[in-house]
């Protein structure tokens, strides 16, 4: 049986409830021409055909589905030649289940009722996009499912409720061990963000958000835990207001280093409500460090007031072995709240010209140094001194946290809150740059691990919250 289902080509978000989002699972940028999904045993309709307890086949193409393509592995991330000739004009996808064939240019899936404890089934799910611990995992997708074929790749989305999907971001940010007002700040600093939506990264996508570190990541709701649907449902429709009436488009990083960035240091905008703040109690000499010099960041970094650390995501507060159990994706053995990493000037080399064009004709590394910093002592330019193959000298400048952090190591650092020194060979060259760090990422917003340190000090999620974001009120939305 084949059945021609004609449907509506998407380039806007077509949420059908308000309190809805379209939540990006499968992006074209992944490169993917088929999935497999598994309809649990609920009544579901894949556009107005009923299905259940069913696994199905979709290939964005109309391509043959090859038995390599049904058993894509984990580590498969090469795409085939085969792959790559899709042709462009070539806008359906074709759905695959037992006996019958569905073709569409956008199928739907959708359960007859909605139920935010059962979902759809999907493997292989890329995470960690463009990060070093990008990884593959296997989701539950609680609502609609769409499929789309976006130039040739496969596009699915998922759209669900505001508060599930949330459920979903708060267990895949943290786990069930966190005290629940950590996660209530959490939850009130998630829901702050999702709504002020001024970033709209995807917006010619027709998603709000994707599934990933980019926007909040989000994993699906196989393994809600108690705590983060507890935390959700205590804060339900709860905001972060400023003073001036809007919502604060709230973000938040792993850990800030004792100091929070502004704003305008990692993406050249101010926003309402969210300044650099120390993240430490009043009492904390800290403050004084800080306003003293603002430009000591060998002394914030490096010096000896770090034995008497006091900053809320300090070991004071919360020990670094302790923290895996907190939250959820951590890189094992690694202390975030001061880190070193060594790496050899050819390879420096080698990483600034794998991602930066400007570095194409680089010979040698002769100086690098910090240029400018933010609020937090993170590095906010970079300048490199290269003599060129013809032996010129000239100095090239990297600019923005995320670039930093990618052309200086091919780990990815975790913050730009660095410090230099460097090894010498014997004719006193350059030989190894040695980056001493605080924090891990971009530093603005609410301090994870600071506020993690805090709910086990005794902190309340409202205390929290105005502990890093200011002049604001906590309120209920009637728009959440
Ligand atoms: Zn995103
Ligand atoms: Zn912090």
């Amino acid at each position: 049986m084949r059945k021609q289902t004609n449907s509506t080509t998407h380039n806007q978000p077509t949420t059908t409830h308000t309190r809805n989002v379209r939540i990006g699972i499968i992006l074209p940028e992944d490169q993917r021409n088929t999935t497999t999904l598994h309809i649990p045993d609920h009544p579901y309709f894949l556009n107005d055909t009923p299905i259940r307890n069913t696994t199905i086949t979709v290939t964005a193409g109309n391509q043959a589905v090859s038995a390599a393509d049904q058993t894509v592995s984990a580590g498969d991330q090469t795409v085939s030649a085969e792959d790559q000739a899709v042709s462009a004009g070539d806008q359906n996808v074709t759905i695959r289940h037992s006996d019958s064939e569905h073709t569409c240019n956008r199928c739907v899936l959708r359960p007859e009722n909605s139920d935010p404890t059962t979902g759809i089934s999907i493997q292989h799910i890329q995470a960690g996009r463009g990060f070093h611990f990008a990884t593959s995992i296997d989701v539950v997708l609680p609502d609609a499912i769409e499929i789309s074929n976006e130039r040739g790749w496969l596009m699915l989305i998922n759209e669900l409720p505001r508060e599930t999907y949330l459920k979903g971001v708060i267990t895949a940010e943290m786990s069930s061990a966190c005290p629940i007002e950590f996660l209530k700040a959490q939850c009130v600093t998630a829901r702050s963000w999702m709504l002020a939506a001024s970033e709209h990264k995807h917006a010619n996508l027709g998603i709000d958000y994707c599934n990933d570190d980019c926007c909040q990541r989000y994993q699906g709701i196989e393994h809600l835990s108690e705590s983060a649907v507890k935390a959700v449902d205590q804060t339900a429709s709860l905001i972060l207001i400023h003073s001036s009436g809007c919502v604060v488009d709230a973000n938040y990083a792993k850990c800030c280093g004792g100091i929070t960035e502004s704003p305008e240091h990692v993406w050249s905008v101010p926003k309402p409500g969210q300044h650099s703040v120390v993240d430490a109690p009043p009492e904390s000499h800290i403050h004084n460090l800080a306003s003293a010099n603002p430009n000591s960041s060998t002394e914030f970094i490096r010096r000896a007031w770090l034995t008497r650390a006091d900053a809320f995501c300090s070991a004071k507060y919360v020990s670094p072995t302790d923290v895996p159990r907190y939250l959820g994706r951590i890189d094992d053995g690694q202390s975030w709240f001061r880190w070193t990493k060594e790496i050899a000037a050819t390879d420096l080399l080698a990483n600034l010209k794998h991602h930066i064009s400007d570095f194409h004709d680089a010979h040698q590394l002769t100086d690098i140094r910090i240029a400018s910093r933010g609020d937090s002592g993170r590095a906010t330019s970079v300048e490199i001194d290269v003599t060129t193959s013809s032996m010129n000298a000239t100095t090239l400048t990297i600019h923005d946290q995320y670039n930093i952090r990618q052309a200086l190591h091919p780990d990815f650092l975790f913050s730009t809150a660095i410090t230099l020194s460097r090894r010498h060979d014997a004719g006193g060259a350059i030989s190894n740059v040695i980056y001493h760090g605080a924090g891990w990422g971009h530093g603005a917003g609410l301090c994870q691990i600071g506020a993690l340190g805090m709910s086990l000090a005794g902190y309340d999620h409202e205390q929290i919250l105005k502990h890093y974001f200011t002049n604001v009120t906590i309120n209920r939305s009637d728009r959440a």
